[in-house]
């Protein structure tokens, strides 16, 4: 009898025993397989070589992907979710090591790579690319963030600066017709607020306004239409005071959150964009470029 049938007698006959479903006992009483370590090779040789396995789903059965049973993962898996992972992880190549972070049988499984986490979704042909701290189930904002919402604020400031150039260019080639209207979106707030925590918010601003506008000395050279070329300087201004909105609206809810310094008590109200918002100006340390910030609720 074979590692998986004998898995699979002993799930029935549990069943039988206890009377519990099949899908919810075969989770419970799943090998571990959380810090296990393989190469993408491996799992692929799995998914082109072993056969499909029959799971007793608690969904109808036409909506079940082909699944086989790995015994990377430890348990029942997509083939279409194998191959959604493998092209994700495409620039990384099959040496590409793999560790599981974690498993619940016949539902999903969690998976690392150079720092990338990924869901497996084990019910469908479906991967989903979750935010980079280890046991965070968010997926992030934006595909040029590496962290959700919740953790964006923790990366320091090189990485907020990155993000805020890659997720600017991105915008500015969406808005290429139309470069007047590249100002807004809601990622851009998340940056900034996360900055305002961060502790960097003006190098951040800046180089969303750069990602996304150019450099203002040369709208008269790229703008061949003075109108558009003027256009273009007052969306720049325009966004560069919506920023710092969105930043002062930030600290004022800190403030309002944190009720005083959180070192001396004293109340809180002006905004120095180079101190923790959490502090007044006498107890604020001085922030290194790369000091990491934890995250304000
Ligand atoms: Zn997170
Ligand atoms: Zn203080």
């Amino acid at each position: 009898m074979t590692k998986d049938k004998k898995r699979k007698t002993a799930v029935r006959e549990a069943q039988n025993a206890t009377g519990s479903r099949y899908t919810r006992l075969a989770r419970e009483m799943a090998a571990p397989r959380a810090g296990q370590a393989f190469r993408l090779a491996d799992l692929l040789a799995e998914c082109a070589t072993l056969p499909h396995a029959s799971v007793e789903w608690d969904f109808p059965e036409h909506y079940a992907p082909a699944v086989f049973d790995s015994a990377l993962i430890g348990t029942a898996v997509p083939y279409g979710t194998v191959l959604e992972l493998a092209g994700s992880l495409a620039q990384v190549g099959p040496g590409a090591t793999i560790t599981v972070e974690s498993v619940s049988p016949l539902s999903q499984a969690v998976v690392v790579c150079r720092k990338r986490r990924f869901q497996l979704v084990l019910t469908q042909d479906m991967v989903n690319e979750l935010c980079r701290q280890p046991e965070c189930a968010n997926t992030a904002d934006s595909w040029a963030f590496t962290h959700c919402r919740d953790h964006l604020a923790e990366c320091g400031t090189r990485a907020l600066v990155s993000m805020a150039r890659d997720w600017g260019r991105g915008r500015r080639e969406e808005h290429d017709e139309d470069p007047a209207a590249v100002g807004g979106g809601t990622e851009a707030d998340l940056l900034i607020k996360a900055a305002i925590a961060a502790v960097c918010f003006e190098p951040v601003r800046d180089a969303l306004l750069d990602a996304c506008f150019g450099d203002p000395d040369l709208f008269d050279d790229v703008y061949w239409d003075a109108s558009q070329a003027l256009a273009v300087q007052h969306a720049l201004e325009r966004e560069r005071l919506r920023l710092y909105e969105v930043a002062q609206a930030e600290v004022r809810r800190i403030h309002k959150a944190t009720g005083a310094c959180v070192s001396c008590g004293k109340p809180l109200f002006a905004w120095n964009p180079g101190i923790p918002p959490t502090h007044c100006p006498s107890c604020a340390v001085p922030r290194t470029a790369e000091h990491r910030s934890p995250a304000l609720a």
